[in-house]
């Protein structure tokens, strides 16, 4: 089977199927671009990639190479193979809303990581899906000893990536993180990329 280049236009999310054993690459194409990545297992959408759960399954803030993301029932849903960026990813953010925005002071409708999550899994029929706190690839969050956090702008260059393998057959979806009110999308949100490559062979 030939690799498969899913195109997400800045803003906007796409869901794709991935079996268990499947890989695929999340690619910023542009760079300086914040991914909130969603999963979902196949046969139950109430099964889901969970950060919360995720930080207690590896005892850590943020995701590793060679470590997996679990599901809210504990289960690896996806294991993070290789990482072709600054490897600076984050667990800890809800992904962004319309109050967000709204508390941010826009005026009127904001394109959203959670509308995007919701619109994607709409088009494959789950019209009602929880809003997982995702995975957020290459968005700069830290820790400063006194637990305050501190945000930065993505630091990926062009064609940075990660690779991703199922654990678990499931729906994901990539939304390109809309954030356009602070620094962590260099206030210039930009298309991502999701390549489906298959079982490794
Ligand atoms: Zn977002």
């Amino acid at each position: 089977m030939a690799d498969e280049l899913v195109q997400v236009p800045a803003r906007e999310a796409r869901a794709v199927r991935v079996a268990a054993g499947g890989r695929f690459r999340v690619i910023d194409v542009e760079g300086g671009q914040v991914v909130d990545l969603f999963a979902f297992t196949a046969d139950d959408v109430g099964e889901y990639a969970s950060a919360e759960h995720t930080r207690i399954w590896v005892n850590r803030l943020f995701p590793r190479v060679g470590e997996a993301f679990v599901t809210n029932r504990r289960r690896p849903i996806l294991w993070f193979d290789r990482d072709d960026s600054p490897g600076v990813h984050d667990m800890l953010c809800a992904a962004c809303d319309p109050t967000r925005y709204r508390l941010l002071g826009v005026d009127g409708w904001h394109a959203s990581c959670q509308e995007n999550l919701q619109r994607a899994m709409a088009a494959l029929g789950h019209d009602r899906v929880e809003i997982p706190q995702p995975l957020n690839l290459f968005m700069s969050v830290g820790v400063e000893a006194d637990g305050s956090l501190t945000w930065g702008p993505a630091p990926t260059r062009a064609g940075d990536s990660v690779l991703l393998r199922a654990g678990l057959d499931c729906i994901v979806v990539a939304s390109a993180c809309p954030q356009d009110r602070n620094e962590i999308n260099h206030y210039r949100p930009t298309p991502i990329a999701i390549q489906l490559l298959g079982p490794a062979s």
